[in-house]
């Protein structure tokens, strides 16, 4: 079937995520067919640079031999197995794999991450943080300690648990009356945090946030220090800590987790998109020895934890996670980031900082949010910019009015200026008319 046909169909049966389908249906759609490193190719054989990593999530590049490899070796063992009631070599290799290398495990004798429990996708791996963290105090005999506090323009995913931790109005408010309550802290304010603990600090079970940056939002950056600050007043409080990694997780921020930035070990860590390096659906919420030793009991006594997806902890999955952390380490994946975050960051001075319709460019590590200034919502100068990026090569995709970049950690230095170079090329080109307008107004 050629292009057209499959567009057709598309368009027929199709129902894309986070798309306002009448829109959809008015522009072509661009159907990948395969990949290779940092590109990406179309039915129609044009490449373009990933530079949103396939949705936050690819990490090595598309079609890495040694996560390909390991995923056809595993395939030829079992592609599926359930985690109810049976094991796999996968997952428990997995297990002391994501151990070895969780925030704290370097520093003996403090907090310590010990346990993991595999499900399939980000949301998820936060819905069952929050339901861990709520049973746990049920089962201490401390059920007041119910509630939640999350971050303003919080992001945890999309199932109902998650939004309701969640803060984006846009995407979260018309649920409201479907979700739990929680108390909103202002992201990077520690004061705010501290009074509402103060407050409620006994009727909360645990903090949920996203560590350094809030990327959902918009590539929100925390002031140093401010993660820190949470997990003091968390300890102060009695209160449980979540940190959800999904998104900051392997290598984004330039460590292997955002907590190691500011030495924090959190009580839950949510992990998704990278875990897989990008491949394949997989999510993992490890906890510590203390929230494990909660649910232990009789039988009779219903302290287990009721919760478990079908496909939770796939093989095939787990396989390439394992592969995956392999080649962080044969590549010094993290170490060789650190200059291209470095020129990443000197790249965006020069092509994209100067255009007078960006307003603010932010940057951590290999995260970028680039808010364009002064456009009505209904112009979606985002989005427009997007179309003009795909148009030179690129595919990036906006929030709102934030341009997102997001490029694989393994893309090459040349692809990598070159997607910044696009990126401003197309900034320029979708908001030339406002820019003209301020020329003239300015003369
Ligand atoms: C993407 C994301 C999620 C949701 O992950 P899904 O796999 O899309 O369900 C949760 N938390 C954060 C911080 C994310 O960026």
């Amino acid at each position: 079937m050629d292009t057209a046909g499959l567009a057709a169909l598309d368009r027929r049966h199709l129902w894309h995520p986070f798309t306002q389908q009448r829109g959809w249906e008015s522009e072509p759609p661009v159907v990948i067919e395969r990949a290779d490193g940092a590109t990406l190719y179309d039915s129609e054989g044009n490449a373009y640079i990933d530079g949103v990593s396939s949705l936050w999530c690819n990490v090595h590049g598309h079609r890495h031999h040694l996560i390909d490899a390991a995923i056809r070796l595993q395939l030829e063992r079992v592609a599926h197995s359930t985690m109810l009631g049976l094991s796999h070599r996968p997952a428990i290799e997995l297990a002391r794999r994501l151990i070895e290398i969780a925030p704290g495990h370097a520093s003996p004798g403090g907090r310590r991450l010990s346990r993991v429990f595999f499900s399939d996708n980000g949301s998820t791996a936060a819905e069952v943080a929050l339901k861990m963290a709520f049973q746990w105090w049920r089962q201490r005999g401390e059920p007041a300690r119910s509630g939640f506090v999350c971050l303003r323009d919080a992001y945890h995913g999309d199932t109902i648990g998650s939004v309701s931790v969640g803060r984006i109005e846009l995407f979260h408010s018309l649920y409201r009356p479907l979700l739990f309550d929680a108390w909103a802290a202002d992201p990077g304010d520690a004061d705010h945090m501290e009074s509402l603990l103060t407050e409620h600090g006994g009727r909360v079970a645990a903090v949920i946030v996203e560590p350094l940056v809030q990327g959902a939002a918009g590539m929100l950056v925390q002031p140093e220090g401010y993660l820190r600050r949470v997990r003091e007043l968390c300890d102060r409080h009695g209160v449980l800590l979540i940190c959800d990694e999904v998104a900051t997780g392997f290598g984004r921020t330039g460590r292997m987790f955002a907590c190691q930035h500011e030495g924090v070990v959190p009580d839950l860590l949510c992990l998704s998109k990278g875990l897989s390096g990008g491949y394949l659906p997989l999510a993992a919420t490890l906890t510590t020895e203390r929230i494990y030793e909660g649910f232990l009991g009789e039988h009779a006594e219903f302290r287990t934890f009721f919760h478990g997806h079908t496909y939770t902890g796939n093989p095939l999955a787990c396989a390439a996670a394992l592969a995956s952390l392999d080649v962080f380490e044969k590549e010094r994946t993290i170490d060789r980031l650190q200059v291209k975050i470095e020129l990443l960051g000197r790249w965006l001075d020069r092509y994209v900082d100067p255009l007078e319709t960006v307003g603010e460019v932010r940057q951590m590590g290999f995260m970028v949010g680039i808010e364009l200034a002064g456009f009505p919502a209904e112009a979606r100068m985002g989005h427009q910019v997007t179309l003009a990026a795909r148009r030179r090569g690129a595919i990036i995709r906006p929030l709102g009015d934030v341009v997102v970049l997001m490029p694989p950690l393994g893309i090459g230095e040349p692809q990598l200026r070159r997607l910044v170079e696009i990126t401003a090329e197309a900034i320029a080109e979708a908001t030339a008319p406002r820019a003209r307008r301020l020329h003239a107004a300015v003369a």
